[in-house]
């Protein structure tokens, strides 16, 4: 079975539909996106109310802004790790630790955009485990693997194939990074650290980021020597 992965840009985020067997999507964007996914999801050779499960990478709101939204145009669930459930129920905006020089700068620099950032919290429907979730009852041969570090409930989706679907495990996009590196906000960098190692060690091959185009792990590799 051949699996077919579309992506969609919303501005400084990307979100992800995996197609094989089953349909699932990775994240959901910021929120205001609504209209843009819905469209997007007309246009890409899948029927919407085929996904099943919407996967949230983490629980801030640049990731989860529209997951009530599109799960209400899908059908599908929401699933996220227990870490960050609350603050995505709560609808919170949970403003990240720096973990660079310019994740201190841009913290502050970023502040007065919150207000574009408020989202309706709403309920998970699949809670995500420390032992994380196959996805063979969704049609998809991968797994959900819990790695923590940008947030305690950061989770990546790893296909059978090599593809890591990694939110904000790595940045790859202005205004974050030019190029593949470890993200500027991270609660526990040396966690991030031993998440890299784990998923690497599962098979991760190429690297989705949740901002930015995709690379060979290659990359990461030599950021972890
Ligand atoms: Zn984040
Ligand atoms: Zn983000």
């Amino acid at each position: 079975m051949s699996v077919k992965i579309y992506s969609k840009r919303l501005g400084i985020n990307y979100c992800y539909v995996i197609k094989a067997e089953g349909c699932i999507m990775i994240d959901t964007g910021p929120p205001q996106s609504g209209k843009k996914i819905e469209k997007w999801l007309g246009t890409i050779p899948i029927d919407p109310q085929e996904i099943q499960l919407i996967i949230l990478t983490h629980g801030h709101p640049d990731h989860v802004g529209c997951a009530l939204r599109i799960k209400n145009f899908t059908g599908a669930r929401i699933a996220l790790h227990e870490n960050d459930r609350s603050m995505f129920e709560k609808g919170e905006i949970a403003w990240p630790s720096a973990a660079s020089t310019w994740g201190h700068i841009a913290r502050y620099l970023f502040r007065p955009f919150a207000l574009f950032f408020r989202f309706s919290g709403s309920k998970v429907d699949v809670i995500i485990g420390d032992e994380g979730l196959s996805l063979e009852e969704y049609g998809i041969t991968g797994k959900v693997i819990h790695t923590p570090g940008h947030t305690p409930g950061s989770v990546s989706v790893l296909l059978n194939t090599g593809d890591a679907f990694v939110g904000c495990m790595t940045h790859n996009r202005f205004p974050f990074r030019f190029k593949p590196g470890l993200p500027i906000f991270a609660e526990d960098l040396s966690k991030l650290r031993d998440s890299w190692r784990l998923l690497l060690d599962e098979g991760a091959k190429t690297i989705y980021p949740a901002h930015g185009n995709p690379f060979s792990s290659e990359e990461i590799l030599k950021i972890l020597s």
